[in-house]
């Protein structure tokens, strides 16, 4: 008991809040109040005038530093639930274990929680020492305290424009320099998904993960198994688009993050053959983000699982099996592969098939056929993949571009386009050049599918 309070009394004089969190003004942080969502704002200003504290705070006030355009923007104050929702006209309380207020202003929701305290050792936690409920309302200091790193516990307080800093954040940010706030090795125990997340502000920030903060990654690498698979698609779905996805992957790799963890990346990572289709999804995937357009997750994971169907749709039909039930088995072996570890939503699986069924789909142009596929809700997104494939060099590029034409086209020009084709003479394979450069002497005849994609692919 004594040594308890002493000890409590020891951390309290070594810790950073014992001199007060620095207050960094406009001119030392840079953050220009024209980029904060006037929403955010809104929301500040509202709990101020009801005495409450409010600060815009995580994500938004990282990325506004470094000049970034946030994706979202928190809220943290030290009013409660119940006292936030009263004074907004559209705003509801969200979430069982742990209440939050999202504030609606139209497309933009604010999210608003009240101050939280970090883990304490009487917390519930899993055998391994994850953190199951995380629900104790806090001080402002003690929210710094629980937040991953520095940088991400960060307060901006929009009515004087100062950053409130407990942990040195600013500073490591303009280092770029990844810092978990406490003991890492405790702080990846209580939740494993922290060392993703280093990973993937380093790749997205350019910056550098700090030694100390890096050193016991790789031999608790292995905690990741235990995260419930929901919560690791999440977080994979923001690695991939970040816009630095490869950065990601092949830190991930280095710091052993993905071995056996996520079956996805040993494929993504490992498959002999399978670099250049992976690279090049992920390459166009950064392109987009950065350009600030929206990504498909459907779209990207189906890209990133193709060498792995494609290969045993391969050995199916190698096997005696027809193209279709060929493919649609490949397809469910390798889903239920990775639905083990990683939740890929059904309504995402469900995408990711169609695009896959219509691959095969694409090597024979035949009238009838074309109108049904173009009505195909996914028909855009299967166009847009074979695009990929035929940049991979496993697709015929001018029969890739023709499709894409299509896609592009009104009504009217598709139907010129498809009563063009039955002017044209028919080439019996209907793969062209360069697919045809590939392709290798059939095993046994077959009546169906000429495959200029399944067979030339390696
Ligand atoms: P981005 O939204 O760009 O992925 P972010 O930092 O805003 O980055 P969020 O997941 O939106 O990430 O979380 C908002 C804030 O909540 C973070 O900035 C951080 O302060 C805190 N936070 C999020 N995840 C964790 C975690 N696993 N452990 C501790 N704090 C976290
Ligand atoms: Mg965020």
């Amino acid at each position: 008991m004594i040594t308890e309070t002493i000890k409590k009394f020891v951390g309290r004089l070594f810790a950073p809040a014992a001199r007060g969190p620095l207050r960094i003004g406009r001119d030392k942080h840079g953050i220009d109040r024209r980029n904060v969502s006037r929403h955010a704002i809104k929301v500040c200003e509202v709990l101020r005038q009801h005495g409450y504290e409010a600060y815009i705070v995580g994500g938004a006030v990282r990325d506004l530093i470094v000049g970034l355009e946030p994706k979202d923007f928190d809220v943290a104050t030290n009013a409660t639930p119940e006292q936030i929702r009263p004074l907004f006209r559209r705003a509801r309380i969200i979430g069982r274990r742990f209440q939050l207020v999202h504030v609606v202003f139209g497309q933009e929701i604010i999210e608003t929680s009240t101050f939280r305290a970090p883990a304490s050792d009487d917390q519930e936690t899993d055998e391994h020492g994850r953190i199951l409920r995380d629900n104790v309302f806090g001080s402002h200091e003690e929210d710094a305290a629980r937040r991953d790193f520095t940088m991400n516990a960060l307060y901006y307080d929009p009515h004087n424009e100062e950053v409130i800093d407990f942990h040195d954040g600013v500073a490591d940010l303009k280092k770029r320099q990844i810092r978990i706030i406490g003991d890492p090795a405790k702080r990846y125990r209580e939740d494993p998904v922290r060392m993703l997340r280093a990973v993937r502000f380093a790749a997205k920030l350019n910056g550098t993960i700090d030694p100390a903060t890096r050193q016991p990654i790789r031999t608790m690498a292995n905690l990741i198994e235990n995260v419930p698979a929901s919560r690791l698609f999440d977080e994979m779905l923001k690695l991939l688009t970040c816009g630095h996805a490869m950065d990601c992957l092949r830190q991930l790799r280095a710091d052993g993050l993905h071995n056996g963890l996520l079956p996805l990346l040993d494929v993504v990572l490992e498959q002999p053959g399978g670099e250049n289709f992976v690279e090049l999804a992920l390459e166009r995937t950064d392109a987009r983000v950065r350009a600030g357009k929206t990504i498909s997750p459907s779209f990207l994971f189906a890209a990133l699982l193709w060498q792995q169907v494609d290969v045993r749709w391969k050995q199916l039909r190698a096997q005696g099996e027809h193209t279709i039930p060929a493919l649609s088995q490949a397809a469910d072996s390798v889903l239920d592969e990775q639905t083990e570890k990683l939740a890929i939503q059904r309504r995402f699986s469900s995408d990711m098939r169609e695009i896959w069924f219509m691959q095969p789909r694409f090597e024979r142009r035949m009238g009838k056929t074309i109108f049904r596929m173009i009505e195909q809700p996914r028909f855009r997104a299967a166009c847009d993949f074979l695009q990929l494939r035929a940049a991979a060099g496993e697709f015929d590029s001018v029969l890739a571009q023709w499709w894409m034409d299509l896609a592009n086209a009104d009504d009217a020009t598709r139907a010129d386009m498809i009563e063009a084709l039955g002017r044209q003479p028919r080439d019996p394979a209907e793969a062209p050049a360069p697919a045809a450069r590939k392709r290798r002497p059939r095993r046994r005849p077959s009546s169906r599918g000429a495959g200029g994609s399944a067979d030339s692919a390696e």
